[in-house]
């Protein structure tokens, strides 16, 4: 049976978050005084990798066939290999690919490839090195590009760079991106600062911004069809003569809920419909009751709504929540007050 939601959503993509722990403190995503770091591995929330592996082949079984793993950092996971290689080897499942910050990606890229991982997606939101401290409060920048060329030499492909764009911090910095696409073949995707935390909410600034700043640098973007369904939601563009992409990902200004493929299994072990909604059903033991994850995931599809409505005006959204769920919330266009509306952030859900 193909998991179609009240929508006819058909979902086939599947993002699991093996772990909370990160090394890095980017400023919209993690609270600097949050403890979960990476130098301690057994106090961190980290899911074992035979769990993680059972709740795919359950899933493949659903009908998934593309896994993202993501986290949290997913290379600070002791087992990040043998989760590979285990994802990998799923019937049924087509594509497994990582997000990571890269920091740790040079040492043990190769070894992914080899355990299974087809593609990649480097989270690097400057080229400056203060300016990439500034954002992940950490110095980094020099292994995360070595981590970059790393993967390219490994053979990834296509190796994604995720940039969230930031207001008045690296909204300068966007052609410098863009020449970085043009060297290098690989896609730089400017990504919509999504409101998870307080702080968020005022680095906002649309894509748009990208288009006007590629005009104003004389680079015209082309766009491109994509040619298949399994892609994400970016919108590409082609620079000419350039070796790269160009994306543009815009989930609060254009949201693409409406073709959204994807579910999402937390660090501890829930089911998520929805990055921006609150609602989760736990899995349990996978591996001890597979019956309960097939009906958590079942469970958690009928949840999705329409769409997770943080760009819709208030009153509309009041009538649009209570026509898909009877859940009445009211919250400012676009904002997410004091983060009441998601308990979990970004970094617990699995980017
Ligand atoms: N640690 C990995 C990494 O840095 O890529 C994976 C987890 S991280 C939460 C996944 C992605 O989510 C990153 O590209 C990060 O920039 C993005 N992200 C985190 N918070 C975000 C927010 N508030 N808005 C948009 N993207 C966000």
């Amino acid at each position: 049976m193909p998991l179609l939601d009240n929508q006819g959503r058909l979902h086939q993509y599947l993002r699991i978050s093996i772990t909370e722990a990160c090394n890095l403190r980017c400023i919209y995503c993690r609270p600097e005084e949050d403890t979960k770091t990476c130098t301690v591995t057994q106090r961190i929330q980290t899911m074992p990798a035979d769990q993680c592996v059972q709740i795919i082949r359950i899933a493949a079984q659903l009908g998934f066939r593309k896994v993202r793993v993501t986290g949290g950092e997913p290379l600070l996971h002791p087992e990040i290999e043998k989760i590979v290689r285990g994802i990998a080897s799923v019937s049924g499942i087509e594509d497994v690919s990582i997000t990571t910050n890269g920091t740790l990606l040079a040492n043990c890229v190769r070894d992914l490839k080899q355990a299974g991982l087809r593609r990649i997606n480097i989270s690097l939101d400057s080229l400056k090195r203060e300016t990439y401290a500034q954002i992940t409060l950490r110095a980094a920048l020099s292994q995360v590009l070595e981590g970059i060329e790393a993967a390219l030499q490994a053979g990834l492909h296509p190796v994604k760079i995720n940039v969230v764009l930031l207001k008045g911090i690296n909204e300068e910095e966007i052609p410098e991106f863009l020449a970085f696409a043009r060297e290098y073949p690989v896609h730089v995707r400017f990504i919509e600062c999504m409101p998870f935390l307080p702080t968020a909410t005022d680095l906002f600034i649309s894509t748009d911004v990208v288009k006007q700043k590629a005009r104003e640098a004389g680079l015209p973007l082309i766009p491109i069809q994509e040619n298949g369904s399994l892609d994400g939601p970016a919108e590409l563009f082609r620079i000419p003569g350039a070796k790269g992409l160009v994306g543009l990902i815009h989930p609060m200004s254009h949201h693409f809920c409406s073709q959204c493929n994807r579910m999402r299994v937390t660090s501890d072990g829930s089911v998520r419909s929805c990055l921006l909604r609150d609602r989760e059903v736990p899995l349990g033991n996978a591996l001890l009751n597979p019956e309960q994850a097939y009906q958590a995931f079942r469970n958690a599809l009928r949840l999705k709504e329409q769409s997770h409505f943080l760009n819709v005006p208030s009153q509309e959204k009041e009538v649009q929540i209570e026509q898909t769920s009877r859940v009445s919330l009211c919250v400012p266009h676009g904002r997410i007050p004091g983060n009441e509306l998601l308990k979990k952030q970004m970094y617990a859900i699995g980017g």
